[in-house]
């Protein structure tokens, strides 16, 4: 079973990844994981991947495409996958649906996290980090002592209100072309409620995943 979660930062959707990959026991796999394994492991990829990184610049979709290839060649992957984070991008998503079918797999379920921008404000100005060790904290105030260190701790520049809305503004505008051509390309496509109690969005993804 090959799902795909799509989803704003702060939606939580890697938490719950998480959590339905122990309840399906198959692997959660999320981009960024998977580039710098494969630039450990040196693979033809990863060192495409890296050029791309050491600049500075985005991994091109041909590179991510070809990652996700070798990942869902591999026998971890065998039962099935929870990707989180790999298409992020309309040429991502025509990649992933068919290297699947070149795989004779395919796209099960696309799971949309969907939450609204106060709420994910909310959530991501709510974390602070400690300035001194780099201990995150969720609920804390920026200025609060470090329960580790006693360092100060800071909100991090990408946390800033301000900041968070320009991150949902670049998620919407690269995410809303990969829903339509979902839709449009006749994927099971779920939104799903992402606000409420961990447990509660979980039981939910769990359900659509059934049905
Ligand atoms: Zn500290």
């Amino acid at each position: 079973m090959i799902i795909v979660l799509l989803g704003p930062p702060g939606s939580g959707k890697g938490t719950q990844g998480e959590r339905i990959a122990a309840r399906l026991g198959i692997p959660k796999i999320a981009t960024g994981d998977v580039l710098r394994e494969a630039i450990r492991q040196d693979t033809e990829q990863g060192r495409a991947a890296k050029v791309f990184m050491d600049r500075g610049d985005l991994v091109p979709d041909s590179v991510i495409v070809g990652i996700m290839k070798d990942t869902l060649s591999s026998p971890a992957t065998a039962k099935g996958a929870i990707l989180d984070g790999v298409v992020r991008t309309v040429p991502q998503a025509e990649g992933l649906v068919r290297l699947a079918s070149e795989l004779g797999r395919k796209v099960d379920k696309v799971l949309l996290f969907d939450i609204d921008d106060e709420e994910l404000v909310r959530r991501l100005s709510g974390r602070t980090v400690c300035e001194d060790c780099q201990t995150p904290y969720n609920g804390r105030e920026p200025g609060s002592t470090c329960r580790k260190c006693g360092g100060k701790l800071v909100r991090r520049p990408d946390d800033e209100p301000a900041a968070i809305r320009t991150r949902l503004d670049v998620y919407r505008s690269q995410t809303e072309p990969v829903i339509r051509w979902a839709r449009d390309h006749g994927l099971d496509m779920t939104t799903l409620d992402a606000k409420g109690k961990l447990d509660d969005v979980t039981d939910r993804a769990m359900k659509a995943l059934e049905s």
